[in-house]
């Protein structure tokens, strides 16, 4: 089996195979990841090639609103905070979230189609397509006192050295927020090989509190000042779906929820258009999805074992 590269551990077990790529899991540190990881150049061509993320722009208002929960959650964290530095920006809209509150942001994104389409739309042009290795090259004493790791760290080949030269560049009292899917969680423990974050070869890691422990075990100076979890209504559907459907199948129901969980329903990062019916549906619809599942989502929250980890890291 192969070593654990988040911790070293050697006996890590089989998981999952999805196409031609397999997850490991890890149960020293709870870390799941792809072996063997793709090469950059892989990454680059997939990104460049096939990796299409439509559904960033069909939840632009939940982005937007994520963003200004994120955004004053690290003006208290660090009060002085006036400078940030998102890596990974996607289309953008949290950048323009921050810019709307005074705060001096930047972004890179590697993704030529998503930086494209970005600046299309940015309130200020505050965004270069390079990737973090090229950036910290070119830019490693420049300081802010924001940085932002938002659904990157699971992307990324090394995630031991993005975290470590995020932190160096941190202002003293500045704060890394890392935002990514958490595996140890009631969505992974669900939905198990049908996980809607089981997406090879992009996400290449699912971690947990743990596995960030351990990544952060060699780095000097700075401290988790906060950590929590949260979930969004589709997780709380997909659960209930996933359930839902063992039950059926336990006592051979046949039901239309077989397909629920092929088709990442419960991400809603992930989503497509077309999910509205017609008629009984659509009430159920509104029933269950818009009314019942936000007012019950937060439950799945306790313990920390919601679906996205959320990490706030001082530096001293
Ligand atoms: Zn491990």
């Amino acid at each position: 089996m192969p070593i654990c590269e988040i911790c070293n551990y050697v006996r890590t077990e089989y998981f999952h195979k999805l196409s031609k790529y397999s997850y490991y899991l890890c149960f020293s540190c709870y870390t799941l990841f792809l072996h063997p990881k793709p090469t950059q150049k892989q990454i680059n061509h997939y990104y460049k090639k096939y990796f299409n993320y439509k559904a960033g722009e069909l939840n632009e208002k939940l982005i937007r609103k994520r963003a200004k929960v994120i955004l004053k959650n690290l003006m208290n964290l660090n009060l002085k905070g006036k400078t940030l530095f998102d890596i990974g920006s996607g289309y953008g809209y949290f950048l323009d979230e921050a810019i709307k509150l005074g705060i001096s942001a930047f972004g890179i994104e590697p993704s030529k189609t998503l930086f494209t389409i970005s600046i299309k739309h940015l309130i200020e042009i505050i965004i270069k397509n390079l990737t973090f290795e090229k950036y910290y090259e070119l830019n490693k004493n420049k300081k802010f006192d924001f940085i932002t790791l938002i659904h990157t760290t699971e992307h990324i080949l090394n995630p031991h050295e993005t975290i470590y030269k995020a932190i160096k560049l941190l202002n003293p009292g500045g704060i890394l927020y890392i935002e990514t899917p958490n595996l140890d969680s009631h969505l992974f423990n669900t939905e198990k090989y049908e996980y809607t974050f089981l997406t090879p070869p992009d996400h290449i890691w699912i971690f947990s509190l743990k596995s960030f422990q351990k990544i952060l075990k060699n780095i000097p100076d700075f401290k988790i000042e906060k950590f929590s979890t949260y979930s969004y209504p589709e997780h709380l559907m997909g659960i209930i779906k996933k359930k839902f459907k063992i039950l059926s199948m336990k006592s051979g129901t046949i039901t239309n929820y077989q397909n629920s969980n092929k088709d990442h329903s419960s991400n809603p990062l992930l989503i497509k258009e077309g999910n509205k019916k017609g008629g009984v549906s659509d009430f159920k619809y509104m029933l269950f999805d818009k009314f019942l599942s936000p007012l019950f989502t937060p439950l799945l929250n306790l313990g920390n074992k919601g679906s996205i980890l959320e990490l706030y890291i001082k530096k001293k």
